[in-house]
């Protein structure tokens, strides 16, 4: 079968190399000079950098499975910690390195800046989640889905709310809080301790996959075409000329907005949010405590430490950060860290389509489209997801099992 996949992101190339190992000719068609799509490094004044600082969760499996089937090694490319939230109010939540549940039970009965009523009942609330597997009756704001649960105290502003906003890049008043319950089922909510620990990488995100995942595909005989964008795609009922090539079948796994052009029927009409990755550089002694730290300021949410001196702080969704300019922002980044040292060099990338708006209820579409030789992918697919590189993962490779006439099932 030859396969046109479209879209050198980490949607497609999941797909493409599941097509491949599985006896497929594919032909990737990427509109850029590398793969990796919203997850990629760049080369910024002789330095690299990723496009955005990404972080995955242990429970990110199908993305593991992935990164080794692919020759990269998970366990050496990222730094795998237990979570640890703390911020300078005195608020510190660590889990241990327990198994799954009794990590997150030590962890919030041993949380500081809580009172005892509030943990004894979002134990209890976290009981009940799992007794209904996080399926809510409806969705709602996280806003809401909060207030219903009394949860209302220090929880939700250290914890919650911080944690939806990174990991749906939305804030609670707006986010899908049934997405959200599916991300803490899979993490916090999971059997499985190690699902519960953050994977920071060690390198840049090109080696994390999109590079090792070029050299797999050629060498296993897929074709990359690179810096290719393709501008239509025609099917007959015999195949799918694309870029004047002939297929037998294609994967759709561009990003939304480009889905929608390319194939209307993608049903893709949304709104998206930003994001700011302000890369500071410091002296090269200069560390953080722990490498993800909460940065309650008036702009930054999230500092990781890169290593070397080097600090990224992410900014996620629409806020004030997006009037200032790029030395201011990065000037008030620095104030925000309190570090003794000054920064020797910074750079602030804004990414103004970082992810689909994550609101309740929003329409997703499924792999298959009307034309059984088409099928879509891409992390707006994968709807138990926010925009993630899982979801992208995921829905690559079940894309690709589509058009094998395979079934897929996620790792539960
Ligand atoms: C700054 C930032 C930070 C993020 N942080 C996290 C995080 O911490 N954790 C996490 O899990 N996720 C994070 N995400 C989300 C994650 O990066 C995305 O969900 C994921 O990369 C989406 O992959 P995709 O393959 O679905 O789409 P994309 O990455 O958008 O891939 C689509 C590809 O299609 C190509 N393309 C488009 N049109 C054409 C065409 N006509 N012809 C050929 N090629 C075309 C594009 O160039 C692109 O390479 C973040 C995203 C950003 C931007």
């Amino acid at each position: 079968m030859r396969v046109a996949v479209i879209g050198g992101g980490w949607a497609g190339i999941a797909a493409a190399v599941e097509l491949t190992s599985s006896g497929a000719a594919v032909t990737l068609y990427e509109a850029g000079r590398l793969l990796g799509g919203r997850a990629r490094s760049l080369t910024v004044a002789e330095r690299t950098l990723d496009n955005g600082q990404h972080i995955l969760l242990g429970a990110y499996r199908d993305t593991l499975a992935l990164m080794r089937q692919v020759g990269a090694d998970p366990e050496r490319l990222l730094d795998r910690r237990p979570l640890q939230v703390f911020d300078r109010t005195g608020f510190h939540l660590a889990l241990p390195k327990w198994p799954a549940p009794v990590n997150l039970a030590w962890g919030l009965l041993t949380a500081r800046g809580v009172g005892w009523r509030e943990k004894l009942a979002t134990a209890w609330w976290i009981q009940g989640l799992k007794t209904r597997r996080f399926r809510l009756e409806g969705d709602c704001t996280v806003a809401e889905w909060l207030n219903v649960a009394g949860q209302t105290g220090a929880l939700r502003h250290h914890l919650w709310e911080p944690l939806c906003l990174a990991a749906l890049n939305i804030p609670a008043g707006r986010a899908s809080a049934q997405v959200f319950a599916n991300v803490l089922r899979d993490s916090l909510g999971s059997p499985r301790r190690a699902d519960t620990d953050l994977l920071l990488p060690r390198v840049a995100l090109g080696e994390l996959l999109p590079v090792p995942a070029s050299r797999w595909l050629a060498a296993n005989g897929a074709t990359l075409r690179l810096g290719q964008r393709v501008t239509t795609i025609s099917s007959t009922p015999d195949h799918v000329t694309i870029a004047g090539e002939p297929h037998d079948a294609a994967v759709l796994a561009v990003a939304p907005q480009h889905a929608a052009t390319l194939w209307p029927d993608a049903g893709t009409n949304y709104e998206y949010e930003p994001i700011a990755t302000v890369y500071l550089q410091f002296a090269a002694k200069t560390r953080l405590t722990f490498p993800l730290t909460k940065q309650s300021g008036q702009y930054g949410q999230w500092v990781v430490d890169r290593g070397h001196g080097l600090l990224a702080c992410v900014l996620s969704g629409y806020g004030d950060w997006e009037m200032l300019a790029d030395d201011r922002l990065a000037a008030a980044l620095e104030e925000e860290l309190t570090l003794a040292e000054k920064t020797v060099w910074s750079k602030v990338i804004r990414e103004k389509r970082a992810t689909f708006s994550c609101r309740p209820g929003i329409p997703r579409p499924d792999c298959a489209t009307a034309d059984p030789r088409v099928v879509l992918a891409g992390d707006y697919t994968w709807a138990d997801y926010p925009a993630t590189l899982e979801g992208a993962v995921r829905s690559g490779k079940r894309a690709a099992r589509a058009l094998l006439g395979m079934r897929y099932n996620p790792p539960s």
